[in-house]
Parts: C-alpha cells; sequence; structure tokens
C-alpha cells in the first residue's frame, strides 16, 4: 500500500511504496563489494603526490606525515579567485559563481572508511569538518557554505580516496531560504524550533530512532526521500556546525561513525550522500533554525516521475529502515 508523506522541515513530498521493491532489476544489496589497497601509486590523493593537488590549507597532526588533509579543489565548481559580477540578457540574469571549494581528504589510507573507522579517526575527520567549515565563512565573499561527502559512483564520487568536499556559495540556496522561512513562521505560531520538536517527538516515538548518544539521535525521517535514509540531529538546540565545541564533536563522530557502520552492514557498503544543512553566520543564535546532517543512500534510480513532480519513491517503510539499521548498529 502506497502513501504520500509530507517533510516537515524541507517542504518536500514522498511516495512511500513498498511494493516498488519487488520490482525486476530493483538491486539486491548484499555484502560489501569495494575493495580498494591502502596506497594507490596514481592517486592524486595518496600521500607522496601532494605535488599533484593544489597546496594544503588544513592537515592533522600539524608536524610529521598528515592524517586528515584539505585542499583547494582543483576541479572547482567556482573561480577560486573571481570577484563578484552581474550580467543581464533580456529576462535572463548571470552573476559570478567565485568562492572556495575544497577538498578534505579523511585520511592517508586509500582504503579508510568512516564506517570502520577508530573512533580517534573519527574525530580527526569530524575536528577536519568543523575547521574548514568555519573558515571559509571568514572568506568575504561566502554567504552560504555547503559540506558534503559523495560515497560511490552513484553519489557522483569520481575519486575513489576517501574525502569529503566543502563549498562557499556567494549566495543562500533557495531551499535553505524556504527552510528557514518556514521555520520562522513555525516558531512565530507556537515558539519552538521545529527541529526541536522533532527531536522530541522523534525520541517519544522511538520507531524512527537508529541510534543516540550524548549530544545527538539519529533517526529516519518520517518522509525519508530514499531507503535508510537518516538524519543525524542535535538533541540540544544549535544554530550552526561551525560553533559545534570539542565534546559535541566527538559525539558527532561516535554517532557517525556507527551510523555509516550500520548501513555499510545492512546494505552492503551502498553509495550515499551525507551534507550539512546548517546556517550563515547572519542566523547565529536563530531560536527555530538548527543544524544536522543527512544521510541519503543512493539505491535507487532519481526518473522521469522524480523530475516531473518533485516527489520522491522511497520503496522502503522509513519504521522498517530504522529497524533494519538498528539491528546492525555498532554497539561503541
Ligand atoms: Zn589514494
Ligand atoms: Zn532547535
Amino acid at each position: 500500500m502506497s502513501e504520500i508523506r509530507k517533510n516537515l522541515l524541507t517542504g518536500e513530498y514522498v511516495m512511500i511504496a513498498p511494493q516498488r521493491a519487488a520490482r525486476p532489476g530493483v538491486q539486491d544489496h548484499g555484502a560489501p563489494t569495494r575493495s580498494l589497497a591502502p596506497r594507490e601509486a596514481t592517486c592524486p590523493f595518496c600521500p607522496g603526490n601532494e605535488a599533484e593537488t593544489p597546496p594544503t590549507t588544513y592537515r592533522a597532526p600539524a608536524e610529521g606525515p598528515w592524517r586528515v588533509r584539505a585542499f583547494p579543489n582543483r576541479y572547482s565548481i567556482l573561480d577560486p579567485d573571481g570577484t563578484p559580477w552581474r550580467r543581464v540578457e533580456r529576462m535572463h540574469v548571470a552573476t559570478g559563481a567565485s568562492g572556495p571549494h575544497e577538498v578534505i581528504c579523511e585520511s592517508d589510507r586509500h582504503d579508510f572508511s568512516i564506517a570502520l573507522a577508530t573512533q580517534d579517526e573519527a574525530i580527526a575527520v569530524v575536528r577536519a569538518y568543523v575547521d574548514r567549515y568555519a573558515a571559509l565563512y571568514r572568506d568575504p565573499r561566502v554567504a552560504y557554505v555547503s559540506l558534503f561527502k559523495n560515497h560511490g559512483p552513484q553519489a557522483g564520487c569520481t575519486v575513489p580516496h576517501p574525502h569529503s568536499q566543502i563549498v562557499g556559495l556567494p549566495m543562500v540556496p533557495k531551499n535553505h531560504e524556504r527552510r528557514a522561512n518556514d521555520a520562522e513562521r513555525y516558531f512565530e505560531f507556537v515558539a519552538e524550533c521545529p527541529v526541536c520538536r522533532i527531536v522530541h517527538d522523534e525520541v517519544d516515538a522511538v520507531q524512527r530512532i537508529v541510534a543516540s548518544n550524548e549530544h545527538f539521535v539519529a533517526v529516519v525521517p518520517w518522509a525519508a526521500l530514499s531507503s535508510h535514509h537518516t538524519w543525524i540531529l542535535p538533541t540540544q538546540h544549535a544554530t550552526s556546525f561551525g560553533e559545534t565545541d570539542d565534546a559535541t564533536l566527538v559525539s558527532f563522530a561516535n554517532i557517525l561513525r556507527r551510523v555509516l557502520g550500520a548501513l555499510r552492514s545492512a546494505l552492503g557498503d551502498p553509495d550515499y550522500n551525507l551534507s550539512f544543512v546548517s546556517t550563515p553566520p547572519s542566523y547565529a543564535r536563530s531560536p527555530f533554525l538548527h543544524w544536522y546532517a543527512s544521510l541519503v543512500p543512493r539505491v535507487t534510480q532519481i526518473a522521469g516521475f522524480e523530475l516531473g513532480t518533485a516527489i520522491s519513491v522511497n520503496p522502503s517503510l522509513p519504521e522498517e529502515s530504522a529497524a533494519h539499521l538498528r539491528a546492525f548498529l555498532p554497539k561503541v
């Protein structure tokens, strides 16, 4: 039986259609099949090949061989040195797309995976995320920072060495503006932050919870975009990922590692996109905006129906996805 669910944070609709999973040709995700060597001589992100990438912007540790390293993306989607401009052609407008776009190498190991990382390795990755997130906002051209990870070719990843990316946009994306406006309207009516309310209700309802720790809860959203789509939500109100303190950062590394570990075991290392939904400094300490991370496994294709209607089709019941992930969740 199909049903249409609405995502209260994004305004998106999802068709939950479990019968679609039985279609011929729908992939069966078995055991993990990706196998990489710890070093790859031709990989531009492996140690020893630093000259093939632009100069380092972040490294850890500060001395000796690096374990985590960030640098500008050689194939940046933005013009790294551009200055603002605007052009009008009849009814059309173009503006200069300039700003920073960096790669964050999550490890010196070519075969590293956050899903299998130690807690210290995961902390090192999250520390780099927080550092670069705050650093990109210090660029005066930047209005919005997008931090994301593409894992696997279906998710848009072209270099297999484990890495994330961070982009400093010269404008605030429309979906963020809409989310902020909706959250503000909700706050005006009921004087509460919608994400704080979702955290409260999901903890109460229990059935969509995947994992929790001192500072976070991971849930499959009511209107999950795909099978095993998971949100990692700070349980205390927090506007910006860039202001994450050290204790919270350690908790985030813990829950991210465990959720990715569960996903890897449950679906056999599927391709996925991880993105951070956070707010620019102009919204600092807003009572209605609350950052979170969204993990979307790319296990179904976006096709004509989705493009024509902007309604995603999810062949899994969110409550069943959550139970499946819970069954594979690493204990610590
Ligand atoms: Zn490599
Ligand atoms: Zn909140």
